[in-house]
């Protein structure tokens, strides 16, 4: 198929869900991306947080090659040795004890949700309701969709599920009198990332933390986008020095292939007994053996490189502060966030950078946002952030 056909098959066959950009891409290496027409793309969008290992990494496509020649998939009603080698590489020298594997971010999280009810549910505690944060993201099923504090997203599919309570991010006294003796846990993310790349206050985590602990409500972290490296630590909960009862990962973790997690500690790590969750695919030998390599690429060197990019990166967005247009630029590690005023429109400058050859993507706020591989060249991150800085030169407002 020519692009025109992929276009043209597209609009009649799927779905109305997604305000596509007019590119087609056909192979990457690294962080490179190449369209039907033959384009290069410097890749500062990770398929949104994803590709930490970039394109066609040799290790991830070995690995990925060599499993599919023994086994794809077997189901949970046996044991698989990658399923076994990915629990014990993510748990050893954690705090965690325990962990479930599945597909997606909304899936690992869905399982979070389930796993604290059910934990309370043991303990014969009427214990139901959650708090999250508003603008924050979670998925798109209807518990996790319910959990999202956008009412754009869930409105439409009422009657939503129960027990879920917004309130606003980074206020901690909103947080505090949000909670009842029926709060089962307050699940945030450290940094909102679909709404803006919106950092956490440090007061506030640690702050909100603590009073959880206090009242013996559950902490989880949804770590879906800030976990696996991409702020510079491991898991974005680290910056704050709390120990989540329970964290959520997908996005990064198998480098492309998809995956999700949830890790738990403490009792609410033994909660569920069998038959309790499940998942077909989830923890299937394939998926797995791709997040080892990623695993051991981050314990091996890629994590440290990751920070350090992070900060090389944020060096050269900042000097983009000195347009007016530009509110702030925020961020950890490598997903980072320019957050500009309404002159400006962040959807204009993605396809503008899109037609110079660099991908980015938007996120709330009207906010740019930069999630590349750890594995990108400096000379790339250069390349970009000349181009966007050329742009924004170029921009009157
Ligand atoms: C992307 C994302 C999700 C949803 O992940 P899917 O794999 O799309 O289901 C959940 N939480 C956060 C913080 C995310 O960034």
């Amino acid at each position: 198929m020519d692009f025109k056909e992929i276009k043209e098959a597209d609009a009649k066959n799927y779905m109305t869900v997604f305000s596509r950009q007019n590119i087609c891409f056909t192979h990457g290496k690294g962080s490179k991306l190449y369209d039907t027409a033959g384009n290069e793309y410097i890749d500062m969008a990770g398929g949104i947080a994803v590709n930490c290992l970039g394109h066609d990494h040799p290790e991830l496509t070995a690995a990925i090659c060599e499993q599919a020649h023994k086994l794809i998939h077997v189901s949970n009603l046996y044991y698989n040795e990658p399923q076994a080698m990915l629990c014990e590489k993510l748990l050893e020298g954690s705090i965690f004890e325990r962990m479930f594997l599945c597909n997606s971010g909304a899936e690992a999280n869905e399982a979070a949700i389930k796993l604290v009810r059910k934990h309370f549910f043991n303990r014969g505690e009427n214990r139901t309701q959650i708090i999250t944060a508003q603008n924050s993201f979670h998925g798109r099923t209807l518990a996790t969709v319910t959990a999202t504090g956008q009412d754009k997203y869930s409105r439409p599919y009422a009657p939503l599920p129960p027990g879920f309570i917004h309130v606003p991010y980074n206020d901690f006294d909103a947080l505090k009198n949000a909670v009842t003796e029926n709060t089962a846990a307050i699940m945030l993310e450290v940094i909102q990332g679909e709404s803006g790349v919106l950092p956490a206050d440090y007061d506030y985590i640690v702050g909100a933390y603590a009073y959880a602990k206090s009242r013996g409500i559950l902490f989880v972290v949804d770590e879906v986008q800030t976990g696996m490296g991409r702020t510079g630590k491991l898991y974005g909960f680290e910056h704050y020095g709390i120990q989540p009862d329970v964290i959520t990962l997908a996005k990064g973790l198998g480098g492309g292939v998809p995956i999700g997690a949830m890790l738990a500690r403490g009792e609410v790590a033994h909660a569920f007994a069998p038959g309790d969750h499940g998942s077909t695919f989830g923890g299937n030998p394939l998926a797995c053996a791709a997040a080892c390599v990623v695993v051991d690429k981050l314990k091996n060197g890629l994590l440290a490189e990751a920070e350090k990019k992070g900060e090389y990166l944020m060096g050269k967005l900042s000097r983009l502060r000195k347009f007016n247009f530009v509110r702030d630029v925020r961020g950890k590690g490598l997903l980072l966030g320019v957050c500009l005023t309404d002159k400006v429109s962040n959807t204009e400058i993605v396809g503008k950078m899109a037609a110079n050859g660099v991908l980015l993507i938007t996120a709330g706020h009207n906010t740019l946002r930069f999630a590349p591989a750890y594995t990108i060249r400096y000379e790339e991150i250069d390349k970009a952030c000349d181009t966007l800085m050329n742009l924004f030169a170029n921009t009157n407002v």
